[in-house]
């Protein structure tokens, strides 16, 4: 679904009509002329003035806070009412308001679980209790510092694949999570998720994967730890609830670039053995329910160990090196593997694997 609005970056007067396309995870807009590509996911959008009948509808993201787009196509307008239902809410139900009510509760709750059964207990519980959206900006900052420079790669059709191949592993799924899925421009074999849905997935890791139903597994294990809503856990236990409280509410870029500083992002990525086995199962049963085979992970570890016996144990350095217990499980159970259809077709793989250029 798709059509047209009018975008300004805010750093110039100009204002430029776009084309706009609603996809599964947020808005794509493009200009030929000017030169304009951006995706704003639903969740990092803000709704400017309330919307009305009548005006354009006026839009900003977290991804981009000065850029402005107005729609004014009803018929964009209501599709994106229902993709992005947060965006159309006023006064007390609108996210900000509810967000600072729903922090102050959920930081005395945590307060008072936390002396009553300590912080690792209570981290699971609560971190079901935090709305993913919120988590958006603090796992955007997070993937910054652990990405320390590195591109995002933007390759359209790659980006059109790498689509393509999460929507087909979420449509199956009853509640899908918001996902942010994107490749990072570093040769490291290495994929992880983090707080608010991101998920990274690094180029190297789709250089040495034999096909898409590798990436695919891949996808589906990290799709997993988000459902299972482990970043938010790890990030709870790493920092406790008051500086979560903190990076929700404000800005929190100083104690994001501390932990950093202290190697805290990467314990973010540390996640202990049962955690491991929830999110392999939760990306089974999503591998299953996408009509994917099971087999990939197992096949993809095997060659990576032939290739690569003494795998270094930096958490960025190796996926595999994180993944042991899971990724050894013999290749075998999927016994129709073989004719199953891939999860890409050729050129959209060839596609996804240049997504860096
Ligand atoms: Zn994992």
């Amino acid at each position: 679904m798709g059509g047209e609005g009018h975008f300004s970056d805010g750093k110039t007067a100009a204002r430029h009509q776009v084309d706009v396309l609603l996809d599964a995870t947020g808005l794509r807009i493009t200009s030929d002329a000017a030169e304009i590509t951006k995706h704003w996911p639903y969740s990092a959008m803000r709704a400017i003035d309330p919307p009305r009948e009548g005006t354009p509808f006026r839009l900003t993201s977290q991804a981009d806070p000065d850029a402005r787009l107005a729609l004014s196509d009803p018929g964009v307008v209501r599709e994106l009412r229902q993709r992005a239902p947060q965006l159309f809410q006023t006064g007390l139900g609108r996210p900000n308001v509810r967000r600072n009510a729903g922090i102050i509760i959920l930081v005395l709750l945590a307060l008072g679980l936390f002396l009553w059964q300590g912080l690792p207990r209570i981290s699971a519980p609560l971190a079901r209790l935090i709305p993913m959206e919120w988590e958006y900006d603090l796992g955007l900052k997070f993937r910054g510092r652990l990405l320390s420079g590195a591109g995002i790669c933007t390759g359209e059709p790659g980006t059109a694949a790498l689509s393509r191949l999460t929507n087909r592993l979420i449509a199956a799924m009853e509640a899908p999570p918001p996902l942010t899925v994107v490749v990072a421009d570093r040769d490291m074999v290495n994929a992880f998720a983090l707080p608010g849905g991101h998920i990274v997935v690094l180029r190297g890791l789709l250089e040495k994967a034999g096909g898409p139903d590798e990436v695919a597994a891949v996808l589906a294990h990290e799709i997993g730890h988000v459902s299972e809503r482990h970043p938010t856990q790890m990030a709870i236990r790493v920092l406790g609830i008051g500086m979560i409280a903190d990076l929700l509410t404000g800005d929190g870029s100083t104690i994001v670039e501390a932990i950093s500083e202290l190697g805290g992002a990467l314990l973010l990525l540390s996640y202990s053995r049962d955690m491991e086995h929830q999110a392999d199962a939760a990306g089974r049963a999503l591998l299953r329910q996408a009509e994917l085979s099971t087999d990939a992970m197992a096949n993809f570890f095997n060659r990576m160990r032939k290739a690569a016996p003494a795998a270094s144990g930096n958490s960025l350095a190796g996926y595999f090196s994180s993944h042991p217990p899971l990724a050894a499980r013999i290749a075998s159970e999927d016994e129709t593997a073989a004719r199953r259809p891939a999860a890409l077709d050729a050129s959209s793989w060839r596609a996804l694997r240049k997504i860096c250029g």
